[in-house]
């Protein structure tokens, strides 16, 4: 058995990582693809936002003062003057007495102050019945009302949502300066892996790591590149990494880094790098290598279908959010109830238990999801959240530590 003195914990494991994961450098992308990225560059409006003052309603502009006495008894007329659709010039300034029939969007004319909506007015030829006052700039939206020329508006380091997508836009600018997305070659390894669609063999089994992390990868704000399997063949591997790793930015592999006798990761690894192998004091998921390979970080994951993609979630996912320029790089951390008990880990390793966990009246409770082996992805798929449990085990009913991996 290990000796858990010799175990790096999850926490030190994770800071060593990032402390050597730099950010990428900066690109200019096209604003449809910059969604999920990281501004590298401060954006500061060059116009105001909306660029005129304009009707926030249909119906008609006036000046607010032809219409202070308006009553349903007493309603003021006003001459309509002319018709002002959205994307037109007002050619006909207000005077006293008249007023513009206009469409939301549309400028308001000179000498206007205020809408009054369609709905509360009457028309009668080429007169418009006002039967109530109107406050000095109702349903008018002033020039600049959402930014304004010289603001800065969004900032270097922030992460392009939709709703930024669409400021972008507004903005006219087409091209974001945005950090470099990580892309991210990805192996699995072993003789016994059979690809999606071939019939399995005696003693074969699905490749179902490299589907896993390839979305983890995807959801993590990298680009995946699928490498595909490699044979236990350290030659083969080696020349892979040779041909291929100048296109990367990183390097996932799955399987190949335990003790066993055909890991052949370790060795390629070290053949062309650097390498740091940790057994993490963690389950599941004990193994896993760091390190560099022809200048290009590499995270060499348990093969374990279940433990690839937990060391995934907790130590690749950080790295590549910091590649990508992210600052936020964890997922939300939440107290929760659990509902079972966990039994103590005799080998003193931390446990990242799969749990459901559900809210109710703001607060959470975390049911195990199923059996707990490496192997039981059945588990990983009802999850929703991984719970962090000390060495020693807990009672049902304990608070522990949750982290949320879907928030859905
Ligand atoms: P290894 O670390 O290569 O000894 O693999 C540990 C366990 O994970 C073995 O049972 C492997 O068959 C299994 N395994 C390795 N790679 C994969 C993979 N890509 N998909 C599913 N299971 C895998
Ligand atoms: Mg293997």
């Amino acid at each position: 058995m290990d000796d858990p003195k010799r175990m790096l914990s999850v926490d030190a494991a994770r800071e060593q990582i990032l402390s050597r994961i730099s950010t990428l450098g900066e690109e200019r992308v096209p604003l449809r693809n910059a969604l999920d990225s990281v501004l590298a560059e401060d954006i500061v409006a060059t116009e105001d936002n909306p660029p005129f003052a304009n009707s926030a309603m249909d119906g008609f502009a006036l000046r607010s003062e032809d219409v202070s006495g308006a009553s349903p008894e007493r309603p003021v007329r006003l001459n309509i003057v002319e018709t002002i659709p959205a994307g037109y010039v007002p050619t006909r300034p207000l005077t006293p007495g008249t007023a513009a029939r206009i469409m939301t969007g549309a400028m308001i004319p000179e000498g206007a102050d205020a809408v009054v909506m369609v709905e509360r007015t009457r028309v009668e030829g080429d007169v418009v019945l006002i039967a109530e006052p109107a406050r000095r700039n109702q349903h008018v939206r002033p020039a600049g009302e959402s930014v304004q020329a010289g603001e800065k508006v969004l900032r270097r380091g922030q992460r392009v949502r939709p709703a930024e997508m669409a400021m972008l836009a507004a903005l006219n600018v087409a091209e974001p300066l945005v950090f470099r997305r990580p892309r991210v070659a990805l192996i699995s390894t072993g003789d016994e892996l059979t690809d999606l669609g071939e019939p399995l063999a005696k003693g074969k089994i699905r490749d179902s790591n490299r589907y896993g992390l390839y979305g983890q990868i995807l959801e993590a704000g990298g680009e995946p590149l699928d490498w595909g399997i490699a044979r236990d063949n350290p030659d083969a591997m080696e020349s892979l990494l040779r041909k291929g790793l100048a296109d990367a930015d990183a390097l996932v592999t799955s399987g190949g880094v335990s003790v066993g006798g055909y890991d052949v990761v370790k060795d390629v690894l070290l053949k062309l790098g650097e390498l740091h192998f940790w057994r993490v004091s963690m389950k599941p998921g004990k193994p896993l290598a760091f390190g560099e390979a022809l200048g290009k970080p590499v995270f060499a994951l348990p093969g374990n279908p279940v433990s690839s993609l937990v060391v995934f979630e907790l130590f690749v996912r950080p790295a590549l959010r910091k590649m990508a320029g992210h600052t936020d790089l964890f997922r939300p951390m939440r107290r929760a109830t659990l509902a079972e008990a966990v039994e103590p880990d005799l080998s003193g390793r931390t446990t990242y238990a799969r749990v459901v966990v559900t809210e109710q009246d703001g607060r959470l409770t975390a049911h195990l999801a199923g059996p707990q082996g490496s192997g039981v992805l059945r588990s990983l798929v009802l999850a929703n959240g991984l719970a962090i449990i000390e060495p020693a085990g807990v009672p049902a009913g304990s608070e522990v530590d949750v982290i949320l991996t879907d928030l859905r």
